[in-house]
Order: C-alpha cells, then structure tokens, then sequence
C-alpha cells in the first residue's frame, strides 16, 4: 500500500533498535497514504539530537536546527530530517514558541502539529492517528489540530499554509477551520516574508489554486495589496464579464503553473482600477493600464522577496500582455528575437490564457497565439538567427563601417530585427551592405 524511500527507513530503523522510538511523520505519511511520491523525509524522534547523531557516526549529519532538535542524515544521498519529539511552550510574537521543550511522549508532538492530514505518524507499530487525518484524507478535508483560533494565533501562518495544502492536494476547507483562516489572515504582517513568499508561491502553483484565491480574495489581498481594489472591481466592457480579480484567478487557472507565468496572470490587470476611465457610452476603458499594472507589480514582487529572474520574468510578461499577436512568420521571428524563446512561449501562453478568461466568446482571438506558437516552433526547427551572436556581421564591422558609440548597437539590433522578421538574409555581404548605408 505505502511505499517509502528505504533510505528514509533505514534512519529510522536504525534509531529503533537503539531503543529510541522514531516514526515517519507529516508530509511523508500524508502523501504516500494518497499514492503521492513523498518530496521530503521528516522523520520524528524519542532521541535527542546528540543521541540522533551518536547513531550514525558513520553518515554525515548536519545540525539543521539544533535549538529546534533537528539533525539532517544524509542516507545514502537522500536528506533525512530527524526531530526530537517537542512540545511548544507559549507563542507571544505570532511567530515561534517562546521556547521548545522535548519530550518522548509522541503524542505531545503530534498534537502541536497544524492540520489533522499532517499529524500523522507511521512507526513499528503502523499508522498513528490520534486526530483523524485518515478520515480527511478520505474526506479530502484540511481541518486544524484542535480549536483553530488559538492555533492560529500561536503561528501566523499556519492559515496561509493550510490554503496553501487545500490547493495543492485540492482539498476542500472544513468549515471552522475556514472561517478561522478568514479571521486570522490580517495578522500574516507579523510573519517574515520568506516564509509567507515560499508558502504563497506554492499555493499559487498548485492544481487547487483558483478555488482557493476566488474563495479567500482576502487573503491574495493582505499578501499582494495591489489585489485589493481588483476585488469586485466591474470592468463595464463588452469584452470582460468578471470582475478584474476574478478575471486574474482565471486567467492564472489558465497557464501553465511556473511561478513567472502564474504570478505575471495574477497581477497582470493590478493597473485596471487605478487607470479606469468611462466614455460616452458608458463603457469602461483602461488605456496605459500594463504599464501601470508592471510598476504595481515591480513594488509586489520585490517586497514578496521573489527571486530576481521570476520577478524580471513576471515583469516583462505583464508590461507587455497587451502587445497585438499576429500570426504571422515576420512577427513571430521578429518577437522570438526581440523577447527571447522562453518569454516568447509564455507570453503567448498569457496572452491566450488571458483571452479565455474573458468569459466572453473572443471571437477567435484566443486561437491567434496559438497559431504564433505553431509558427514559432516551425521557425525555431529552422535554426534561424535570433540573436546578436548570430548575426553575419558584428560590432567591429559597424565601426569600420563608420558608425560610434551607441549607434553600433542601434544599427546592429535593427539588423537583427530585420533579419529575424526574414526581411533581410542573414548573409555577411548584404549585411554590410546595409551597415555602409548608415
Ligand atoms: P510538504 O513536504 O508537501 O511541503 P509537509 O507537510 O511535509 O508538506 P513541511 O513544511 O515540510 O510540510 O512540514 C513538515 C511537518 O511539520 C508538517 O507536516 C506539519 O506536521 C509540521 N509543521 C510544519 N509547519 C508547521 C507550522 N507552522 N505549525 C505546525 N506544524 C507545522
Ligand atoms: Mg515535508
């Protein structure tokens, strides 16, 4: 039925027969009690961790948190979280225990875990249980460990992460528990941002995210502010039947889940309530508003921490989500080009995304993208010049040729735009040619 890493075993075998009782807990019993490949090992133990590492005087062992009583073993190659068994003291900064107390009772350390579906451990004797996460796991329920409210007031962002399991195992929220979260979102300003990006990041990627972003706006909008007037924000336009922040969810639903593409689909429309305007006809207008939407995003993603390529990535595809698509060989070598293969592909994937999340009939307007993608895949089996690098001639051509300072560059990018819309043959002769034109 369960299927662990023998590795992962074996540091736990080997700690039992030393008489120290030692179980696979949280993320490991959960998946593989769905058949889902666990992606980490944490492992839950009666030793304390000079006791952990006294066992394995032969495995590398690294004090990961010490304070907390983590030891990392590394079976084998595969990284194995070993934790003396804790109870929590008291909470008084919404953050961390005061301070973590061991302790060999299991139970203890079952029940300060977050949600029943994590509070599971797997040792000698089998599954133990104590708060019904089996039975969740069947309902496909995220209920907390106990009264929700306090549990959430200890750690600030357990009801992120607990949004954040509903979307990626696409469970439903028991109804305590959920309103619970709603209550406690605002107090996420007390929890540091690496924790609230790394869990948010996750949620946003995960098959469930749509569900759970049009169910709990208010929590993308304490994480992401920008989100705020988007929520309910009425477009008046014959193209758009949402809502701006509904339309963004759908539109996120409708990429590919890299955190780029999916961060770029939820902010993409953020300068639509700020750049509103109503003509004559009643009818709502937003002119300028990707400019605007890639500046609200800039101060996003840099206070949500996001990693500097993910951020320029989601940058550059919402600055510009608006840019006309033609399917047609010169646009398409000209954008490859200009945007490089990687923002090409996921533009247009936004772009078609976006144009189905309308919730209007686009009258095949989300079909032209992929036409491009087509054309684009086509074009690349071609091996055709796309870069600088590429290109027949180079900068000590366009110097001989006359040209200074930043007119060489201007000149050669030009020629490469025209070679890659297939104006111009790639071929030194001509290239020159054009260059002595100048
Ligand atoms: P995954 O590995 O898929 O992210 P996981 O459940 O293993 O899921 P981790 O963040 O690795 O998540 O945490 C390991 C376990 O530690 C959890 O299953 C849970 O039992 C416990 N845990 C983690 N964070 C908290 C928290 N903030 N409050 C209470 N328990 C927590
Ligand atoms: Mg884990």
């Amino acid at each position: 039925m369960v299927h662990w890493d023998p590795r992962a075993l074996a540091v736990a075998d080997r700690l039992n027969q030393a008489g120290f009782l030692t179980v696979l807990v949280g993320g490991c019993v959960r998946d593989a009690l769905l058949s889902v490949p666990p992606h980490d090992y944490d492992l839950a133990t009666a030793a304390l961790p000079q006791e952990v590492e006294q066992c394995f005087p032969n495995l590398p062992c690294v004090e990961t948190g010490l304070k907390h009583g983590t030891i990392t073993v590394l079976s084998d190659g595969l990284p194995v979280e070993v934790t003396t068994f804790r109870k929590e003291g008291t909470y008084t900064d919404h953050r961390r225990p005061d301070q973590v107390e061991f302790t060999t009772d299991l139970a203890h350390d079952l029940s300060r875990r977050d949600f029943t579906v994590n509070a599971m451990a797997w040792g000698p004797g089998g599954l133990v249980d104590p708060h019904g996460g089996r039975g969740d796991l069947e309902r496909r329920l995220i209920r907390c460990v106990g009264d929700p409210d306090p549990r959430f007031t200890e750690d600030a962002l357990r009801p992120l992460r607990g949004l954040r399991l509903a979307a990626q195992l696409d469970f439903s929220l028991e109804a305590d528990t959920a309103s619970a979260i709603r209550r406690h979102i605002p107090e996420l300003s007390h929890v540091a941002w690496e924790r609230i990006s790394t869990e948010f990041l996750r949620l946003i990627c995960s098959p469930g995210a749509g569900r759970v972003l049009l169910d709990f706006p208010e929590a993308a909008a304490q994480i992401l502010p920008e989100l705020g007037p988007c929520v309910g924000f009425q477009q008046k336009n014959p193209h758009h039947r949402y809502d701006v922040y509904t339309h963004s969810v759908k539109t996120l639903e409708a990429v590919p889940p890299s955190p780029a593409l999916r961060l770029a689909a939820l902010l993409h429309d953020t300068g639509k309530p700020p750049s509103f305007t109503l003509d004559g006809d009643g009818t709502g207008h937003f002119y300028g508003h990707p400019k605007l939407s890639a500046q609200l995003a800039e101060r996003a993603l840099e206070r949500l921490r996001v990693d500097g390529a993910v951020k320029d990535r989601a940058l550059t595809l919402i600055a510009r989500h608006d840019l006309p698509v033609e399917a047609s060989r010169p646009w398409v070598g000209r954008w490859l080009s200009r945007l490089g293969e990687e923002v090409f592909f996921d533009l247009m994937a936004l772009k078609r995304a976006d144009a189905l999340a309308c919730g209007i009939p686009a009258a095949g307007r989300e079909d032209v993208p992929l036409q491009a993608l087509e054309l684009a895949r086509q074009l690349l089996a071609e091996h055709p010049c796309l870069t600088l690098k590429d290109l027949a001639v180079n900068g000590r051509d366009a110097l001989a040729a006359g040209l200074e300072g930043p007119a060489v560059g201007t000149a050669l990018r030009s020629l490469l735009d025209r070679v890659a819309a297939g104006e111009l043959e790639n071929q030194r002769e001509i290239l020159l040619g054009e260059l002595n034109k100048h």
